[in-house]
């Protein structure tokens, strides 16, 4: 649904926006895009490019207003600056939004003509694919610019392993630390969501020698798992109140909230969930609680170095997604000497990344 937006042109909803978004101010640019002929409608948020060009990829939904979709963009944009960052890539943060149901006001055409909108902006924004869009479409907006990952000419496939072994690495580091042993041999790890992510990285951990337990809202997945890892299981509303080592939340983002974390079982939260506190304060709770908790963005970066970076082999990949591991082991170790939730020291260590960048 995009009734709002059918009702009244996007320029007339810009012309009645106040730009007081919380995030607006420290955003450097953000471009309305609209399209007569295909029907386009998109923002491109470019928050900072301190550190290289903005990188973010383009989600296409049918936000109810402009508003919500300018609040996405900006929320989104903001968040890839610091995930960027604190992956060490040399890429700033940046997200485009189109508006439309995908499986309703998508065609190539329009794909094409948001590409051209990116192109104007003379590679300061590099899009790639995000919820809604597919590779195929990926394709369509390489017809409009060159400034686009996850083409057919630069694809290094499905993202989700890569994010996957990402987390196993952040997971090796937040055994080290809360432990002194990175090994997984005989860890317990509770899987919340067996979908793209989360059956790499059962496997990943089934074959370092971990016991599972697994969760998902599809049996299928389930049994899945339970078949080629030998895995017990339990309802996904239950997964955070198994004893295990590692509760590690792979299907929605929230799922950290008053309720959970009061019942958590496990010393150690390390998952690919986007967004998993569901307010910042919840990161406060985990450590009142000693649950050392591996920063989301953090520790879920592998796809998007693997995206970013279609230049190294995949050897060259390996060793950088390993680092998120480092990366880890230095937020932890911070946070414990400043004593702040992992989440703030991980914000703390891009700022000053983008501080310490040469002014442009
Ligand atoms: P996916 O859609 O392939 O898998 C999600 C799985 O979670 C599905 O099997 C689904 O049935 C299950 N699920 C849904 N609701 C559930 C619930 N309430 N309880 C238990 N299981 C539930 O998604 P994915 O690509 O594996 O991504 C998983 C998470 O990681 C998402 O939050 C995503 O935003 C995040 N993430 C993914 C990547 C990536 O490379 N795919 C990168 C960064 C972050």
């Amino acid at each position: 649904m995009r009734s709002s937006f059918e009702k009244k042109t996007f320029l007339d909803q810009i012309h009645r926006t106040r730009l007081d978004h919380r995030n607006y101010r420290d955003h450097e640019r953000v471009v309305f895009g609209s399209d007569a002929e295909t029907g386009l409608s998109t923002i491109i948020a470019i928050h900072d490019t301190r550190l290289g060009p903005a990188f973010g990829g383009c989600r296409m939904w049918p936000y109810n207003d402009f508003d919500d979709a300018l609040a996405d963009a900006l929320r989104l944009s903001h968040g890839m600056t610091y995930k960027n960052a604190l992956a060490g890539l040399d890429f700033g943060g940046g997200k485009a939004v189109i508006v439309g149901d995908p499986a309703r006001h998508k065609t190539p055409a329009l794909m094409t003509a948001f590409g051209r909108h990116v192109d104007q902006l003379g590679g300061s924004y590099i899009t790639a694919e995000d919820v809604g869009l597919t590779p195929a479409d990926m394709e369509a907006i390489s017809q409009g610019t060159n400034h686009v990952r996850g083409t057919a000419r630069n694809r290094r496939g499905d993202p989700s392993p890569h994010t996957a072994l990402g987390v196993y690495h952040g997971m090796r580091a937040a055994l080290k630390h809360a432990f002194g042993d990175r090994r997984l041999r005989g860890r317990t790890v509770s899987i919340q969501g067996l979908g793209n992510v989360g059956y790499a990285l059962a496997r990943l951990l089934h074959d370092a020698g971990a016991k599972l337990v697994v969760s998902d809202i599809s049996r299928d997945a389930v049994e899945r798992a339970m078949h080629a890892f030998g895995s017990e299981w339990v309802e996904p509303h239950d997964a955070h109140r198994v004893r295990a080592d590692i509760f590690a939340p792979c299907a929605l983002g929230a799922g950290l909230n008053d309720e959970t974390i009061a019942e958590l079982e496990a010393p150690i939260v390390a998952g690919s969930a986007n967004n998993q506190l569901a307010e910042d304060r919840h990161g406060i709770a985990l450590l009142e609680r000693s649950v050392l908790y591996a920063p989301d963005y953090v520790v879920n970066a592998g796809g998007v170095i693997a995206l970013a970076r279609p230049d190294l082999s995949d050897m060259a990949l390996e060793a950088e997604i390993r680092k998120i591991g480092k990366t880890l082991a230095a937020v932890f170790a911070r946070a414990d000497t400043e004593g702040l939730p992992t989440q703030e020291i991980a914000d703390r260590i891009a700022e000053e990344r983008l501080s310490a960048a040469p002014s442009h």
